[in-house]
């Protein structure tokens, strides 16, 4: 008996031909069975005629790592069928809390309205850790931000603050 079926999808398997349609089975959180599959072998159907069944979009350039603090669930992206996030690409992220930097990057990198529980991570993998242990919806691949430690971008951010003075 299988947890789940999505019965009737459409589905690609990346070789470039056609989409087909197949059924779809699936126990705890593995694919068991793609053909034709009946609905009495599944405790749960999903009917998905006309629909394309997929195991979700990989968001190679997310800044998902800023919010998923405090929305773990990440709705806006589950609901996008985004399962995994590429996050740090641009080069800030909200670790390492380096001594020399902490204050500026706590400054740049806060979301407007948000209050970020800064004080649970320093390093990198205390910050992944923190993630995980948040049981987060989705999964991440993670890039180290390489401004936190770049010095001189950090010096033309802190001379701009005060010109704006
Ligand atoms: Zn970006």
């Amino acid at each position: 008996m299988y947890d789940l079926l999505i019965k009737d999808g459409q589905v690609s398997d990346g070789s470039g031909q056609p989409l087909r349609q197949v059924d779809v089975a699936i126990s705890k959180d593995t694919i068991a069975r793609i053909g034709t599959v009946e609905s009495k072998e599944a405790s749960r159907v999903i009917h998905a005629r006309g629909r394309v069944i997929s195991p979700g979009f990989i968001d190679i350039h997310s800044h998902a790592d800023l919010t998923l603090p405090i929305e773990p669930e990440a709705a806006s992206l589950i609901h996008q069928g985004i399962t995994t996030a590429v996050v740090g690409q641009c080069g800030h992220t909200l670790a390492p809390l380096l001594d020399k930097t902490r204050t500026e990057v706590i400054a740049t990198q806060t979301p407007q309205g948000v209050t970020l529980p800064w004080e649970k991570w320093s390093t990198y993998e205390s910050f992944l850790n923190y993630l995980t242990g948040l049981k987060i919806s989705v999964n991440v691949v993670p890039l180290v931000g390489q401004e936190q430690s770049a010095d001189r971008s950090w010096d033309l951010w802190r001379e701009d603050q005060r010109r704006k003075k």
